[in-house]
C-alpha cells in the first residue's frame, strides 16, 4: 500500500549517469551527443527544444498563399536528384499533407536526398512561390520531427551531419522522464524552498521537466519555463551571493570613519553641490566603509556623471582613518590626468602629522607610473611604507612587487574592464597591515541592472545616473555615406553608397530614394559645419575607421585619412594623427598639443576612446560608424560635450543590417548610457556581456538576462533572503548539493563549508 520509502532522485544523480545508460543510446550517437555537449542525463533533461511545432495552429498546404512565409507539417512523398547547369546539384522533393502537395528545390545540398526519405516526416518553414501553378519552397528551413501522434511536437537542435535527430532527443528525454517519474520512478527532488514556491506560484520541478519536454498545451510550456528560468537564474545567484557574503565572513576589513575632517572639509570647499546620485553612491559607499568588512563595490556612472568625487571622497575617508588610498588606472595618461586634476582638489588640505601630535602637514599626493624617474620613484616607495604619502595614483606600476604600502585602506580601480581579476586581487595583497583594505572599482560602461545583478553579482553595485547640472547636451547627427575615406588625397569625394545600405530614421525604405548625390551633399555639408566650428576656435576630433585584422591595417588608414583631410575637407587647418604604433613620447606630445590647442584637428583611432578630456574640443567625426559597437560609440561621443559650448557628434557610415540601422539610431535617440545599454542587450544578446566575467558558467539554458530581467530581480531577492537566514545553506542540503554540481570543487568548498 505505502509506497517505498526511498529518496527522489536529484540532479546530481542525474549528472552522474551517463547518456549510454539509455536504451538507444550506442557509441555513435553518444559520441553525437557529446558534440552536442551532452554527456549525462542531467544534460539531456536540461537540452531544452528550440522552439514547438503546435499540430492544432499549423498551416495545411492546400492553404499556403503565394509570396509569404509559412510553415506546414508534412510527409515526404519522393525524393530525387540530378545535375544541372554548371555543375550543380538539385534535389526535388515532393511533400504532402492530407490537403495537397508542394514541392521543395534545394540546390547544392545533395544529402537532402537522404535526409528527406519517402514517409520522413518534416516541418518545413520558406517562403511560397507559384512554379508553373504549383506550389514550391526553394531551400526552406527543415526539421524534422518523427512520427508523433502529440498534439504539440518539441523541435530540438539538430544535427544531421552528427546523425542527430530531433525525434531521437524527444525519444530519450521521455525515457529519462518514465524511469523518473511516477508511477514508474522515484520522482524527483525539488530544493527549492517552499515559502519560494507558493510567493512565485510556481509548479514542481517534475511538472516543469514534464511540460517543456511533453507539453500538452502552450500554456504548459510557459508555466514550465518560468519555473525553469527561476531555477537557472536562483543558482546562479546563490552562488554569487553565497561568494560575496564568504569573502566578507573571511577576510577582516578596514572600519573606517566617515565624519572626519578631510571628507568634510573637502565636500565643504567644493564649487558646486554634488549631484543627488553622488551623495546617494557616496552614502552607499560610506555603510560599507564603516563595516569591518571589506568593501567589493561597483560604481557604474556614465562618462561625465562625476566619478572622480566620489572615488576622492572614498579616498579621503581612508586617510582619516590613518590610513593609505591608491587609485589605479588603465593607461599613464589617464594616471596623469587623475593626478593632475585630484591634486587640484585637494590643494591646501592637511592632515596630522602623526610625527609631532599638534602639527599638521599638507596631504600629500602622489603619482607611480613607469615614466616616474628612478630617484622620484625611491622617494615615492619610500612614503609608501612610511605612510607619508597618502594617495597614491598610477597604473600598473602600482601593484609592482616592490611596491608596499604601510596602511593601505581603500583602493579605487577606474575603468575596471581593463583589469583582471588577479591584477585586483594582488593590488589588495600590497598592504603590510593584516587588514584587506576597501575596494570601489569604477566603470563608465554602463550594464543594465539587472545584467549588472549577474555579471557583478558578487560585487554591490552603486549607480550615478544622474549628470551633474549645466552640460550642454550633444547633438547625435548620422550620415549614411561610407566611412572611409580611403582615397589618394585629392581623388574626389569618397564613393556613393552601395544600393542595400540601410539609412538614418527608423523606416529605412523611406531612404531608399537617397540618392548618391544626396549622401554626397549631406557629406560636404557636415564637413562645411566642422570648418564653421574651427574657424569659431572650437576643436573638433576625427575618428578613424576601425579595422579589427590587423592594427597595421588601422594605423595605414588612419594615415590616409589624415593626408586626406589635410589636403582636401579640412586643408588649411592644424591637424595631428594619434595611433596606437605610436611611441608615449610621440603621443603625449600630440595630446599635449591638442589639449593646449597648438592643433585644431585630432585625427585618431581609439585610442581616444578613455578619458581624454578637452573641454574645447566640440565636435567628434566617427568615421565608418556602422563598424562600432553602441558601448564604443557612446565612450567616443563622450570626449565632447565637456564644456560651455555646444558639441556635435557625426556618425559618418553605411549600414546594411536592420540591427547596423538600430545601433546607429539609438545613438542618435539617445545620450542616456543606461539606455543605450538597455538597447545594446536587446540587440546584441547578452552573451558578449556574459562574456566578459562568466566564461564557464554556462548554466544559463533557459534563461536570458533580456527577456527574463523581472527574474533576475526576484532571482537575487531570494537568493539574498536565503543566504542571509543561513549563510552556508545548512538547512537546505538539497539546494548546495545542486549549487555543487554547477561549481567547481574547490569553488563549493570555499562556498559551503561555515
Ligand atoms: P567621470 O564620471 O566621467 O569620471 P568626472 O569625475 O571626470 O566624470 O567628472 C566630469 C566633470 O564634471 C569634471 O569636470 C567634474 O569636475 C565635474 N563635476 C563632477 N561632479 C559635479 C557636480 N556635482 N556638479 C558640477 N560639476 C561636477
Ligand atoms: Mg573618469
Amino acid at each position: 500500500m505505502n509506497a517505498p520509502a526511498v529518496d527522489p532522485v536529484d540532479l546530481g544523480r542525474l549528472s552522474q549517469l551517463s547518456v549510454t545508460e539509455l536504451r538507444g543510446v550506442g557509441e555513435k550517437k553518444a559520441t553525437a551527443l557529446a558534440k552536442a555537449e551532452v554527456a549525462n542525463l542531467l544534460d539531456l533533461l536540461t537540452y531544452y527544444p528550440r522552439r514547438y511545432l503546435d499540430r492544432t495552429r499549423e498551416a495545411r498546404i492546400a492553404e499556403l498563399v503565394e509570396g509569404e512565409e509559412a510553415s506546414v507539417l508534412v510527409t515526404v512523398v519522393e525524393s530525387t536528384s540530378r545535375r544541372v547547369r554548371g555543375g550543380k546539384v538539385m534535389v526535388t522533393v515532393v511533400v504532402g499533407d492530407d490537403s495537397g502537395t508542394l514541392r521543395l528545390t534545394f540546390f547544392n545540398q545533395r544529402w537532402r536526398e537522404r535526409q528527406l526519405s519517402p514517409g520522413r516526416n518534416a516541418v518545413i518553414y520558406g517562403k511560397v512561390e507559384l512554379y508553373r501553378g504549383r506550389r514550391q519552397m526553394t531551400n526552406p528551413v527543415v526539421d524534422l520531427v518523427g512520427d508523433k501522434t502529440g498534439r504539440i511536437i518539441p523541435v530540438y537542435p539538430q544535427s544531421d551531419k552528427a546523425g542527430l535527430h530531433s525525434w531521437d532527443i524527444a525519444e530519450w528525454v521521455a525515457e529519462i522522464l518514465r524511469r523518473t517519474l511516477p508511477p514508474n520512478g522515484r520522482g524527483l527532488a525539488d530544493p527549492l524552498p517552499p515559502h519560494l514556491l507558493d510567493e512565485h506560484d510556481f509548479i514542481t520541478r517534475e511538472a516543469a521537466f514534464a511540460g517543456i519536454h511533453q507539453p500538452e498545451s502552450m500554456a504548459e510550456v510557459t508555466e514550465a519555463r518560468r519555473r525553469l528560468v527561476f531555477d537557472e537564474l536562483f543558482r546562479l545567484q546563490l552562488a554569487l551571493v553565497l561568494r560575496k557574503r564568504a569573502i566578507e565572513r573571511t577576510e577582516v576589513g578596514v572600519a573606517h570613519r566617515l565624519d572626519g575632517p578631510l571628507v568634510q572639509g573637502f565636500t565643504e570647499r567644493l564649487p558646486f553641490e554634488l549631484t543627488g546620485a553622488q551623495r546617494r553612491a557616496i552614502a552607499e559607499i560610506g555603510r560599507d566603509l564603516a563595516r569591518p568588512v571589506p568593501m567589493h563595490r561597483l560604481l557604474q556612472g556614465d562618462v561625465g556623471a562625476g566619478k572622480t568625487l566620489v572615488a576622492v571622497a572614498t579616498m579621503l575617508a581612508a586617510v582619516d582613518g590613518g590610513h593609505q588610498a591608491a587609485l589605479m588606472a588603465p593607461t599613464e595618461v589617464l594616471a596623469e590626468q587623475h593626478h593632475a586634476g585630484i591634486r587640484r582638489l585637494l590643494d591646501g588640505l592637511t592632515v596630522e602629522d602623526r610625527g609631532s601630535l599638534l602639527a599638521e602637514r599638507p596631504l600629500r599626493v602622489e603619482l607611480l607610473t613607469n615614466r616616474v624617474p628612478s630617484a622620484e620613484r625611491k622617494r615615492i616607495l619610500s612614503g609608501l611604507l612610511t605612510g607619508e604619502v597618502d594617495i597614491a595614483i598610477g597604473t600598473h606600476a602600482l601593484i609592482q612587487e616592490n611596491v608596499l604600502f604601510g596602511s593601505l585602506g581603500a583602493v579605487v580601480i577606474d575603468e575596471q574592464h581593463r583589469f583582471g581579476v588577479e591584477q585586483r586581487a594582488i593590488l589588495r595583497e600590497r598592504s603590510h597591515g593584516e587588514a584587506v583594505p576597501d575596494l570601489l572599482v569604477m566603470t563608465a560602461t554602463p550594464i543594465p541592472r539587472t545584467a549588472a545583478m549577474t555579471v557583478y553579482g558578487d560585487l554591490d553595485v552603486s549607480v550615478l545616473d544622474e549628470l551633474p547640472p549645466g552640460r550642454t547636451p550633444i547633438e547625435t547627427r548620422w550620415v549614411p555615406a561610407p566611412g572611409n575615406l580611403e582615397q589618394a588625397p585629392g581623388a574626389g569625394p569618397a564613393a556613393g553608397p552601395t544600393a542595400d545600405a540601410l539609412r538614418p530614421g527608423s523606416h529605412p525604405e523611406l531612404f531608399a530614394g537617397l540618392e548618391a548625390e544626396e549622401i554626397e551633399a549631406q557629406l560636404e555639408a557636415m564637413w562645411e559645419e566642422v570648418r564653421g566650428q574651427l574657424d569659431e576656435g572650437r576643436q573638433v576630433y576625427v575618428v578613424c575607421p576601425l579595422i579589427d585584422e590587423s592594427d597595421k591595417l588601422e594605423v595605414a588608414s588612419a594615415e590616409v585619412v589624415f593626408e586626406r583631410l589635410s589636403a582636401v575637407e579640412l586643408d588649411g587647418y592644424r591637424l595631428g594623427l594619434l595611433h596606437g604604433r605610436l611611441g608615449p613620447a610621440e603621443k603625449d606630445q600630440t595630446m599635449e598639443l591638442f589639449r593646449t590647442g597648438h592643433l585644431d584637428v585630432l585625427v585618431a583611432t581609439t585610442v581616444i576612446e578613455v578619458g581624454v578630456d578637452v573641454p574645447n574640443a566640440t565636435v567628434m567625426v566617427v568615421l565608418d560608424a556602422g563598424r562600432f559597437g553602441i558601448a564604443q560609440l557612446h565612450q567616443l561621443r563622450g570626449r565632447v560635450g565637456r564644456g560651455a559650448h555646444v558639441s556635435t557628434c557625426w556618425l559618418v557610415g553605411e549600414v546594411t543590417t536592420e540591427e547596423g540601422a538600430a545601433r546607429l539610431q539609438a545613438l542618435v535617440d539617445s545620450t542616456d548610457g543606461f539606455e543605450l545599454a538597455e538597447v545594446d542587450l536587446d540587440l546584441r544578446g547578452e552573451g558578449t556581456i556574459l562574456g566578459e566575467r562568466q566564461k564557464g558558467r554556462n548554466d544559463l539554458k533557459l534563461a536570458s538576462l533580456r527577456r527574463d530581467r523581472d527574474t533576475v530581480a526576484a532571482a537575487r531577492r531570494a537568493a539574498i533572503d536565503v543566504v542571509d537566514a543561513d549563510p552556508v545553506l545548512e538547512s537546505h542540503p538539497g539546494l548546495a548539493a545542486e549549487l555543487a554540481i554547477f561549481l567547481d570543487p574547490d569553488d563549493a568548498e570555499f562556498l559551503l563549508k561555515g
